[in-house]
């Protein structure tokens, strides 16, 4: 499946309520892997399959679908009024490039303990910022590429290696050359900054605001520090090929909470010529 038939829809519910005067909109990829953002009156209340979803005081919302997204969406909505309203989402399903490789040496390649120990501490951080639920719509502002070049990686790839699944690959990768240097794709908070993580190498994460925070990964320098307000388009980094990898690209990725997005689907294709 092409990925343009995955982007940007706008989907006007002007009946969705009894009172007419009252609209929902809603503007994003409903695909697996898609962020959609959601317009509805001040001082609704929003719930996606059961779980109640954060209304920004101007009334936005963030719906976010996972890799393997079911088929159909349940979102609730109640004004303020009392209102209530049930809609259906239907979300495409997308199928994700898998690499099967057997016949692998059964040795494996295991981290010492205390690269293990290591591992859980920088896991625990960047879970942490995860979690964070900031009130301000930073995420209003749009989604440019951090860093235009190849991409490298897609989101949802796997690796199957002698019959067992890898974790899916969770972000997108783009090449570029090294000290290419990397903006924030939005606007939003810094909220990490680790210059050598195991995995990652240097890294930065910034929230943007509802639960979306997203992740820069591997690169040469940083450019921001913790707790900057950074805007669409601020430096924040250089490509490098810091932690583990074989050559200078970027890992960006871009989480709602727990679940992982596909950060092309917020941009839309990379730009002709790269
Ligand atoms: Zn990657």
């Amino acid at each position: 499946m092409g990925l343009i038939p995955l982007l940007f829809m706008t989907i006007l519910l002007a009946g969705a309520f009894p009172a007419a005067a009252q609209e929902l909109q809603l503007t994003g990829s409903f695909a697996q892997g898609g962020l959609v953002i959601g317009r509805i009156d001040p001082g609704a209340r929003v719930a996606l399959d059961g779980k109640d979803v954060r209304v920004s005081k101007e009334g936005m919302f963030l719906l976010g679908f996972g890799r393997d997204a079911a088929a159909a969406a349940e979102l609730r909505l109640v004004l303020a009024d009392g209102a209530e309203s049930v809609q259906t989402l239907r979300i495409t399903q997308r199928e994700y490039k898998i690499q099967r490789i057997d016949g692998l040496p059964t040795k494996k390649v295991t981290p010492d303990p205390a690269s293990v120990k290591r591992i859980s501490i920088e896991n625990a951080m960047i879970k942490k910022v995860r979690a964070v639920d900031t009130d301000r719509a930073y995420f209003a502002s749009g989604f440019d590429w951090p860093v235009k070049g190849p991409i490298s990686g897609v989101f949802g790839s796997q690796r199957v290696l002698n019959g067992k699944p890898k974790n899916p690959h969770n972000g997108v990768d783009v090449a570029a050359p090294q000290g290419t240097v990397i903006v924030a794709p939005a606007d939003g908070v810094v909220a990490l900054v680790h210059g050598d993580m195991f995995y990652t190498g240097k890294t930065v994460m910034i929230d943007h605001g509802h639960g979306l925070t997203s992740v820069y990964a591997h690169m040469s320098a940083i450019l921001v520090k913790d707790g900057q307000k950074v805007a669409r388009g601020t430096p924040i980094g250089k490509i490098g090929k810091t932690g583990r990898v074989t050559g200078p690209h970027l890992h960006w990725g871009v989480t709602l909470f727990g679940t992982h997005l596909d950060p092309r689907l917020l941009t839309g294709p990379m730009p002709k010529g790269n």
